[in-house]
Protein backbone atom coordinates (compact mmCIF):
# COMPACT_ATOMS: atom_id res chain seq x y z
CA UNK A 1 0.00 0.00 0.00
CA UNK A 2 1.08 2.94 -0.85
CA UNK A 3 0.77 6.47 0.72
CA UNK A 4 -1.83 7.28 -1.43
CA UNK A 5 -4.07 4.54 -0.20
CA UNK A 6 -3.68 2.53 -3.17
CA UNK A 7 -2.66 -1.54 -3.22
CA UNK A 8 0.67 -1.83 -4.64
CA UNK A 9 0.32 -5.82 -4.56
CA UNK A 10 -1.44 -8.30 -5.80
CA UNK A 11 -1.57 -10.13 -1.95
CA UNK A 12 -2.71 -6.01 -0.84
CA UNK A 13 -5.37 -5.86 -3.61
CA UNK A 14 -6.75 -9.68 -2.32
CA UNK A 15 -6.64 -8.27 1.25
CA UNK A 16 -8.47 -4.52 -0.12
CA UNK A 17 -10.55 -6.13 -1.97
CA UNK A 18 -11.74 -9.64 -0.40
CA UNK A 19 -15.09 -9.53 -1.99
CA UNK A 20 -18.05 -8.38 -4.04
CA UNK A 21 -19.27 -6.59 -0.65
CA UNK A 22 -15.54 -4.97 0.00
CA UNK A 23 -15.51 -3.61 -3.73
CA UNK A 24 -19.33 -1.93 -3.42
CA UNK A 25 -18.00 -0.37 0.39
CA UNK A 26 -15.69 1.11 -1.53
CA UNK A 27 -17.76 2.55 -4.36
CA UNK A 28 -19.77 4.12 -1.88
CA UNK A 29 -17.05 5.72 0.13
CA UNK A 30 -15.45 6.81 -3.49
CA UNK A 31 -19.17 8.45 -4.29
CA UNK A 32 -20.12 9.95 -0.36
CA UNK A 33 -16.81 10.46 1.04
CA UNK A 34 -18.88 12.24 3.92
CA UNK A 35 -21.51 9.32 4.38
CA UNK A 36 -24.25 8.54 1.84
CA UNK A 37 -26.53 11.21 0.86
CA UNK A 38 -29.68 10.42 -1.47
CA UNK A 39 -29.32 12.10 -4.97
CA UNK A 40 -32.89 12.26 -5.21
CA UNK A 41 -34.20 13.77 -2.22
CA UNK A 42 -30.88 15.39 -0.42
CA UNK A 43 -31.67 13.29 2.81
CA UNK A 44 -28.06 12.32 4.71
CA UNK A 45 -29.10 9.00 6.47
CA UNK A 46 -27.49 5.44 6.67
CA UNK A 47 -29.44 3.88 3.45
CA UNK A 48 -30.93 0.68 3.55
CA UNK A 49 -29.22 -1.81 1.64
CA UNK A 50 -29.69 -5.22 0.32
CA UNK A 51 -26.58 -7.47 0.10
CA UNK A 52 -28.80 -10.27 -1.82
CA UNK A 53 -29.60 -7.96 -5.04
CA UNK A 54 -26.54 -8.73 -7.94
CA UNK A 55 -26.49 -5.14 -8.46
CA UNK A 56 -25.63 -3.13 -5.53
CA UNK A 57 -28.47 -0.97 -4.81
CA UNK A 58 -28.79 1.98 -1.94
CA UNK A 59 -32.56 2.78 -0.59
CA UNK A 60 -33.07 6.11 0.92
CA UNK A 61 -35.03 5.92 4.26
CA UNK A 62 -36.63 9.13 3.56
CA UNK A 63 -38.15 8.83 0.06
CA UNK A 64 -37.74 5.53 -0.81
CA UNK A 65 -35.76 5.76 -3.99
CA UNK A 66 -33.11 3.40 -5.34
CA UNK A 67 -29.47 4.60 -6.18
CA UNK A 68 -27.18 1.92 -8.30
CA UNK A 69 -23.69 2.16 -6.97
CA UNK A 70 -22.49 1.34 -10.40
CA UNK A 71 -24.58 3.78 -12.53
CA UNK A 72 -22.53 5.64 -14.81
CA UNK A 73 -19.24 3.62 -14.58
CA UNK A 74 -18.70 0.88 -16.63
CA UNK A 75 -19.81 -1.75 -14.51
CA UNK A 76 -23.61 -0.50 -15.19
CA UNK A 77 -26.09 -2.75 -15.56
CA UNK A 78 -23.32 -5.94 -16.07
CA UNK A 79 -24.01 -9.06 -14.26
CA UNK A 80 -20.10 -9.81 -13.92
CA UNK A 81 -19.48 -9.44 -10.27
CA UNK A 82 -17.42 -6.08 -8.96
CA UNK A 83 -14.83 -8.20 -7.66
CA UNK A 84 -14.00 -9.47 -11.20
CA UNK A 85 -14.35 -5.90 -12.34
CA UNK A 86 -11.93 -4.76 -9.80
CA UNK A 87 -9.15 -7.31 -10.40
CA UNK A 88 -9.32 -6.77 -14.39
CA UNK A 89 -9.04 -2.98 -13.47
CA UNK A 90 -5.99 -3.74 -11.49
CA UNK A 91 -4.34 -6.09 -14.01
CA UNK A 92 -4.78 -3.47 -16.22
CA UNK A 93 -3.59 -0.87 -14.76
CA UNK A 94 -0.83 -2.03 -12.83
CA UNK A 95 0.34 -5.33 -14.63
CA UNK A 96 2.73 -5.94 -17.80
CA UNK A 97 0.64 -4.32 -20.07
CA UNK A 98 -1.16 -5.51 -23.11
CA UNK A 99 -3.19 -8.71 -22.07
CA UNK A 100 -5.04 -10.34 -24.47
CA UNK A 101 -8.28 -11.58 -23.56
CA UNK A 102 -6.87 -15.37 -23.46
CA UNK A 103 -4.77 -14.56 -20.86
CA UNK A 104 -7.23 -12.35 -19.21
CA UNK A 105 -10.00 -14.85 -19.04
CA UNK A 106 -7.39 -16.93 -17.37
CA UNK A 107 -6.28 -14.87 -14.60
CA UNK A 108 -9.92 -13.71 -14.16
CA UNK A 109 -11.11 -17.28 -13.71
CA UNK A 110 -13.83 -16.51 -15.95
CA UNK A 111 -15.59 -19.64 -17.63
CA UNK A 112 -16.86 -17.63 -20.90
CA UNK A 113 -14.49 -16.34 -23.27
CA UNK A 114 -16.91 -13.30 -24.53
CA UNK A 115 -16.86 -11.85 -20.87
CA UNK A 116 -12.82 -11.72 -20.83
CA UNK A 117 -13.53 -10.19 -24.16
CA UNK A 118 -16.42 -7.68 -23.20
CA UNK A 119 -14.57 -6.77 -19.72
CA UNK A 120 -10.82 -5.71 -21.26
CA UNK A 121 -12.95 -3.81 -24.27
CA UNK A 122 -14.63 -1.45 -21.50
CA UNK A 123 -11.87 -1.21 -19.46
CA UNK A 124 -9.64 -0.18 -22.35
CA UNK A 125 -12.12 2.38 -23.82
CA UNK A 126 -11.56 4.15 -20.10
CA UNK A 127 -8.09 4.50 -21.22
CA UNK A 128 -7.97 5.71 -25.14
CA UNK A 129 -9.24 8.81 -24.54
CA UNK A 130 -6.62 10.91 -25.38
CA UNK A 131 -4.97 13.27 -23.31
CA UNK A 132 -5.81 16.82 -24.36
CA UNK A 133 -3.77 18.95 -22.45
CA UNK A 134 -0.36 20.24 -23.60
CA UNK A 135 2.89 18.82 -21.60
CA UNK A 136 5.81 20.85 -21.16
CA UNK A 137 6.86 23.40 -18.60
CA UNK A 138 9.18 26.38 -18.23
CA UNK A 139 11.92 25.02 -16.34
CA UNK A 140 12.92 21.88 -18.70
CA UNK A 141 12.99 21.05 -22.07
CA UNK A 142 10.63 18.48 -24.02
CA UNK A 143 12.54 15.72 -25.74
CA UNK A 144 11.18 14.92 -30.01
CA UNK A 145 12.05 12.27 -31.56
CA UNK A 146 10.51 9.62 -33.86
CA UNK A 147 10.68 5.94 -34.65
CA UNK A 148 9.57 3.31 -36.48
CA UNK A 149 7.32 0.49 -34.92
CA UNK A 150 5.77 -2.79 -36.63
CA UNK A 151 5.78 -4.94 -39.49
CA UNK A 152 9.34 -6.83 -40.25
CA UNK A 153 11.33 -5.09 -42.67
CA UNK A 154 12.86 -6.80 -45.41
CA UNK A 155 16.58 -5.19 -46.19
CA UNK A 156 14.46 -1.60 -47.61
CA UNK A 157 16.43 1.33 -47.30
CA UNK A 158 14.91 4.35 -45.16
CA UNK A 159 11.63 6.02 -46.51
CA UNK A 160 10.48 2.43 -47.59
CA UNK A 161 9.45 -0.28 -45.35
CA UNK A 162 6.44 -2.05 -43.72
CA UNK A 163 6.86 -0.65 -40.50
CA UNK A 164 4.87 2.31 -39.33
CA UNK A 165 6.44 5.89 -38.03
CA UNK A 166 5.79 6.80 -34.60
CA UNK A 167 6.59 10.39 -33.32
CA UNK A 168 7.37 11.15 -29.59
CA UNK A 169 7.77 13.95 -27.09
CA UNK A 170 8.39 13.55 -23.50
CA UNK A 171 9.20 15.88 -20.77
CA UNK A 172 12.40 15.73 -19.52
CA UNK A 173 12.11 16.78 -15.60
CA UNK A 174 14.89 17.34 -13.52
CA UNK A 175 15.29 15.29 -10.06
CA UNK A 176 14.84 16.79 -6.83
CA UNK A 177 18.19 16.93 -5.09
CA UNK A 178 17.02 14.25 -2.25
CA UNK A 179 19.86 12.53 -1.13
CA UNK A 180 19.83 9.35 -3.38
CA UNK A 181 22.09 8.49 -5.38
CA UNK A 182 20.28 8.40 -9.04
CA UNK A 183 21.24 7.12 -12.09
CA UNK A 184 20.31 10.05 -14.25
CA UNK A 185 19.76 13.56 -12.70
CA UNK A 186 16.37 13.74 -14.64
CA UNK A 187 13.21 11.89 -15.43
CA UNK A 188 10.69 11.16 -17.60
CA UNK A 189 7.45 13.41 -17.16
CA UNK A 190 4.44 13.21 -19.55
CA UNK A 191 4.48 11.59 -22.60
CA UNK A 192 2.78 11.56 -26.19
CA UNK A 193 3.01 9.26 -28.98
CA UNK A 194 1.22 9.70 -32.45
CA UNK A 195 1.41 7.47 -35.74
CA UNK A 196 2.70 9.83 -38.63
CA UNK A 197 2.10 8.76 -42.16
CA UNK A 198 5.69 10.44 -42.93
CA UNK A 199 8.47 12.36 -41.64
CA UNK A 200 7.64 15.97 -43.51
CA UNK A 201 8.00 19.03 -41.73
CA UNK A 202 3.81 19.21 -41.61
CA UNK A 203 3.22 15.81 -39.82
CA UNK A 204 6.01 16.77 -37.59
CA UNK A 205 5.13 20.56 -36.38
CA UNK A 206 1.35 19.65 -36.20
CA UNK A 207 2.14 17.05 -33.85
CA UNK A 208 4.71 19.52 -31.51
CA UNK A 209 1.92 22.19 -32.17
CA UNK A 210 -1.21 19.60 -31.11
CA UNK A 211 0.52 18.58 -27.93
CA UNK A 212 3.21 20.84 -26.78
CA UNK A 213 2.64 24.26 -25.20
CA UNK A 214 4.33 27.06 -27.05
CA UNK A 215 6.79 28.41 -25.72
CA UNK A 216 8.99 25.58 -24.94
CA UNK A 217 12.25 24.12 -25.30
CA UNK A 218 11.99 21.36 -27.58
CA UNK A 219 14.74 19.05 -28.17
CA UNK A 220 15.87 17.06 -31.04
CA UNK A 221 17.46 15.84 -33.34
CA UNK A 222 19.14 17.28 -36.33
CA UNK A 223 16.39 15.92 -38.94
CA UNK A 224 15.51 18.35 -41.35
CA UNK A 225 11.16 18.01 -40.67
CA UNK A 226 11.94 19.90 -38.00
CA UNK A 227 13.60 23.60 -38.73
CA UNK A 228 10.00 24.97 -38.85
CA UNK A 229 9.58 24.86 -34.98
CA UNK A 230 11.23 28.32 -34.11
CA UNK A 231 8.48 29.71 -36.16
CA UNK A 232 5.68 28.11 -34.48
CA UNK A 233 7.00 29.64 -31.46
CA UNK A 234 9.06 26.76 -29.99
CA UNK A 235 12.76 27.65 -28.35
CA UNK A 236 14.57 24.90 -30.31
CA UNK A 237 17.54 22.97 -29.05
CA UNK A 238 18.66 20.60 -32.18
CA UNK A 239 22.12 18.42 -32.15
CA UNK A 240 23.36 16.58 -34.90
CA UNK A 241 23.80 13.24 -33.28
CA UNK A 242 25.37 11.39 -36.39
CA UNK A 243 24.98 8.34 -34.82
CA UNK A 244 26.91 8.74 -31.85
CA UNK A 245 25.31 7.01 -28.80
CA UNK A 246 27.20 8.62 -26.13
CA UNK A 247 25.95 12.20 -27.55
CA UNK A 248 21.89 10.77 -28.56
CA UNK A 249 22.09 9.90 -24.51
CA UNK A 250 22.95 12.83 -23.29
CA UNK A 251 20.56 15.52 -25.81
CA UNK A 252 17.60 13.03 -25.93
CA UNK A 253 17.70 10.23 -23.24
CA UNK A 254 13.97 10.18 -21.93
CA UNK A 255 12.64 10.20 -25.69
CA UNK A 256 14.64 7.21 -26.74
CA UNK A 257 14.16 5.37 -23.52
CA UNK A 258 10.37 5.16 -23.89
CA UNK A 259 11.15 4.22 -28.01
CA UNK A 260 12.99 1.22 -26.38
CA UNK A 261 10.35 0.14 -24.21
CA UNK A 262 8.19 0.85 -26.30
CA UNK A 263 9.56 -1.81 -28.71
CA UNK A 264 10.15 -4.22 -26.37
CA UNK A 265 6.81 -4.10 -25.22
CA UNK A 266 5.13 -4.54 -28.86
CA UNK A 267 7.68 -7.56 -29.36
CA UNK A 268 6.81 -9.13 -25.92
CA UNK A 269 3.20 -9.33 -25.78
CA UNK A 270 2.23 -8.41 -29.68
CA UNK A 271 4.61 -10.62 -31.14
CA UNK A 272 5.88 -7.41 -33.42
CA UNK A 273 2.89 -7.85 -34.81
CA UNK A 274 0.36 -4.91 -34.82
CA UNK A 275 -1.60 -3.91 -37.76
CA UNK A 276 -1.24 -0.43 -38.67
CA UNK A 277 -4.67 0.58 -37.86
CA UNK A 278 -4.59 -0.56 -34.38
CA UNK A 279 -1.48 1.13 -33.75
CA UNK A 280 -2.54 4.51 -32.29
CA UNK A 281 -5.54 2.82 -29.97
CA UNK A 282 -2.44 0.62 -28.18
CA UNK A 283 -0.21 3.67 -28.31
CA UNK A 284 -3.14 5.78 -26.67
CA UNK A 285 -3.27 2.54 -24.04
CA UNK A 286 0.34 2.49 -23.47
CA UNK A 287 0.44 6.43 -23.01
CA UNK A 288 -2.12 6.72 -20.56
CA UNK A 289 -0.15 3.82 -18.09
CA UNK A 290 3.09 5.79 -18.62
CA UNK A 291 1.89 9.13 -17.94
CA UNK A 292 0.00 7.35 -14.61
CA UNK A 293 2.33 5.46 -13.17
CA UNK A 294 2.74 7.43 -10.37
CA UNK A 295 -0.43 7.75 -9.80
CA UNK A 296 -2.56 4.19 -9.93
CA UNK A 297 -4.96 5.08 -8.16
CA UNK A 298 -6.47 7.84 -10.82
CA UNK A 299 -5.22 4.91 -13.23
CA UNK A 300 -7.76 2.40 -11.77
CA UNK A 301 -10.86 4.97 -11.31
CA UNK A 302 -10.18 5.81 -15.12
CA UNK A 303 -10.73 2.32 -16.71
CA UNK A 304 -13.96 1.58 -13.91
CA UNK A 305 -15.33 4.94 -15.01
CA UNK A 306 -15.48 5.96 -11.84
CA UNK A 307 -14.98 9.61 -10.40
CA UNK A 308 -12.01 10.26 -8.57
CA UNK A 309 -12.30 12.00 -5.53
CA UNK A 310 -9.53 15.06 -4.20
CA UNK A 311 -8.72 13.05 -0.89
CA UNK A 312 -8.24 9.08 -1.84
CA UNK A 313 -9.46 6.61 1.36
CA UNK A 314 -6.95 5.79 3.38
CA UNK A 315 -5.07 2.64 4.14
CA UNK A 316 -7.06 2.09 7.29
CA UNK A 317 -10.38 2.87 6.13
CA UNK A 318 -9.64 0.60 3.02
CA UNK A 319 -8.33 -2.32 4.64
CA UNK A 320 -10.48 -2.36 7.99
CA UNK A 321 -13.96 -1.65 5.72
CA UNK A 322 -15.23 0.52 7.94
CA UNK A 323 -15.01 4.62 8.20
CA UNK A 324 -16.48 7.03 9.94
CA UNK A 325 -19.34 9.29 8.34
CA UNK A 326 -19.02 12.45 9.14
CA UNK A 327 -21.87 13.72 11.81
ZN1 LIG B 1 -34.28 10.33 -0.71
Amino acid sequence: MDKRGFPTSLPEFQRVFSDDAACARYLELVRWPDGFTCPKCGHAEEPYRFPTRSSVVLRCRKCKANTSLTAGTVMQSSHTPLSVWFWGAYLMTTETPGQSAVQFQRQLGLSRYETAFQILHKLRAGMVRPDRDAIGGESYPVGVDECLVGGETHGEGRGKHHKSIVIGAVEVRPRAEDGKNHKRRVYAGRLRLRVVPDRSAEALTTFVKDNVAVGNIIRTDAWTGYPTLSKAGYRHDSLTLGGDPDKAEAHLPMIHLVFSNLKTWIKGTHHGRIEPKHLQAHLNEYVFRFNRRFYPMTAFHSVLGIASRVVPPTYAQLYSGEWEHAA
